[in-house]
């Protein structure tokens, strides 16, 4: 139980399908599939190096979505940190513990059947920090 690994660095832009087109041809990365999450109104895919290091592009699905307001007030660029951690539940609770506030009490839906929590920026020098625990 507790925090295992950096898992991925999410990176927020516009339009998905270009950055990642892009993404493609740079740097050769493998394209994972397109997931739409439609509770945290954005678009995720994730590319894969061949270490098994992965970035994440992140892109706002419609105008409503707190990512479409990120991007409007800072612009396209490093969006999160995400940590992998087993028992994200109890991680939560021992971080709340030491006075550490997230975005949302509860995790959330987060792609491939993860679960994921954000870290309140203030809480970390400026850093949006993802919690995700994979699906078992
Ligand atoms: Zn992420």
């Amino acid at each position: 139980m507790g925090i295992k690994r950096i898992d991925h660095l999410g990176i927020a832009v516009k339009d998905l399908e270009a950055s990642l087109k892009k993404w493609q041809e740079l740097f050769a990365a493998k394209v994972g599939a397109i997931e739409e999450i439609r509770e945290r109104g954005v678009k995720v895919a994730p590319l894969e190096f061949e270490d098994g290091s992965v970035v994440e592009l992140v892109a706002p699905l419609g105008e409503d979505s707190p990512l479409e307001k990120f991007i409007n007030e800072r612009g396209e660029g490093i969006h999160h940190l995400s940590l992998e951690v087993d028992g994200i539940e109890e991680v939560m609770e021992r971080l709340k513990n030491k006075g550490i506030r997230f975005i949302q009490e509860e995790p959330q839906k987060g792609a491939e059947g993860s679960k994921i929590a954000f870290v309140h920026p203030r809480n970390l020098g400026g850093v949006l920090l993802e919690l995700k625990e994979k699906q078992k």
